[in-house]
């Protein structure tokens, strides 16, 4: 469905347009006409969804409609977990904000800054993009009021919990009026974001995104026919050959993470192994270097690799396949990211063959096939 159909301005499409966003990401196409409708939405969905466009283009359209409200009383707020996603998610709304023919003005507070500034500016603010902490202290100092909240979004629910910001949450929720539309967002779907889920939705639409589904299309799939005395060899020549600086390599066992890993150094490729065996001292060490881009390769299991969270990863390679295809689709999940397409290549042995073909099946994607015989593996 194009953007046309969702019920925006003119004006939005135009700007929509103007970035190139061609298509309505999933959670676009179900959060916007509903948001627009009035309401209340339970969006489980991560960074990479396209959720902020979700909501910040329908709140920037309502919000035209509207009379604008007192001086220093927002009618929209965002809480959200950090500072950088704060200036982040007040950046879309400033983008699209200027295509619209009445400004509505947006800012953002948080913590961590000097507070006299962000009082200052508050003048004229409608919508408001905060950290809660920061957001009680400045409506303790009454340079903020939000008794005329229409619209209050919770973006990273899970992450505002995980650092800690429920009392201050549940402060801010008893300072907001009864009638108001809510949208809550969040990567997971803990007992705890429930729990204000149900204090705080109303009848809500739920949407939910699972992180592969959107990725998938941007993750560029390569497959390599080899007998199995070749793949070691074969896995360092695509290390080296194709200069990958950063790479998560998956086994199927303990025993095979060690021997992949003890082979890549041995070689000169600078590998770690990672997995249940390993101290947790080891574990983080590793883990540590591999995200500060100081190991080359980190060699996992599906177990392990559960844990980490690393934002994006241009390479995963899956040295053994996993059994199931879903923790096929959740290994190389981690390599798709809007602004960075990633690559995940699979060795598939002639016994996978038939495994590979059901992965491929279930995942809904064919995946290019090369054979490997060929490749001059010398030295390698
Ligand atoms: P988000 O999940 O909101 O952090 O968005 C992830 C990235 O996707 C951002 O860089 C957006 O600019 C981009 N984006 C969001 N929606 C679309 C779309 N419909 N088409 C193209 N890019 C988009």
């Amino acid at each position: 469905m194009p953007f046309t159909k969702l019920g925006l301005s003119p004006f939005l499409i135009k700007a929509l347009t103007a970035q190139k966003y061609e298509q309505p990401y999933p959670i676009q196409e179900a959060a916007i006409p509903a948001i627009l409708k009035g309401k209340d939405i339970l969006g489980i969905a991560q960074t990479g969804s396209g959720k902020t466009a979700s909501y910040v283009l329908p709140i920037l359209q309502k919000l035209q409609k509207q009379a604008p409200s007192k001086n220093r009383h927002v009618a929209a707020l965002i809480l959200v977990p950090t500072r950088e996603l704060a200036i982040q998610v007040n950046d879309v709304f400033s983008l699209f904000g200027s295509a619209m023919p009445e400004r509505v003005k947006s800012f953002a507070v948080y913590g961590g800054v000097s507070i006299n500034p962000q009082m200052i500016k508050l003048q004229g603010v409608e919508i408001l993009v905060a950290t809660p902490g920061r957001l009680i202290e400045l409506v303790e100092s009454k340079a903020v009021h939000l008794s005329d909240v229409k619209i209050l979004v919770l973006d990273e629910a899970d992450k505002m919990l995980n650092l800690g910001f429920r009392e201050e949450m549940n402060r801010i929720f008893s300072l907001l009026p009864k009638k108001r539309q809510n949208l809550l967002f969040s990567a997971t779907l803990s007992d705890d974001v429930n729990n204000i889920n149900e204090i705080l939705l109303h009848d809500p639409l739920t949407i939910k995104i699972e992180a592969e589904e959107n990725t998938i299309d941007l993750i560029s799939q390569l497959g390599y026919f080899v007998s199995p005395e070749r793949k070691g060899p074969l896995l360092r020549y695509l290390i080296k050959h194709g200069g990958m600086q950063q790479v998560l390599v998956f086994t199927s066992s303990v025993f095979q993470a060690d021997l992949v890993a003890d082979k890549l150094r041995i070689n000169d490729i600078k590998a770690s192994a990672i997995h249940s065996k390993k101290s947790q001292g080891a574990r983080e060490e590793a883990l540590n270097k591999f995200k500060a881009g100081k190991l080359r390769v980190l060699v996992a299991t599906d177990l392990m690799a559960r844990g980490i969270d690393i934002k994006f990863l241009p390479h995963v390679i899956n040295y053994e396949l996993p059994r199931s295809p879903k923790d096929y689709i959740h290994r190389i999940g981690r390599t798709g990211r809007a602004e960075s397409p990633g690559e995940a290549i699979s060795l598939i042995c002639p016994e996978d063959q038939h495994h590979f073909k059901i992965i491929q099946k279930k995942m809904g994607k064919w995946v290019t096939m090369i054979d490997s015989k060929d490749l001059d593996l010398h030295g390698y």
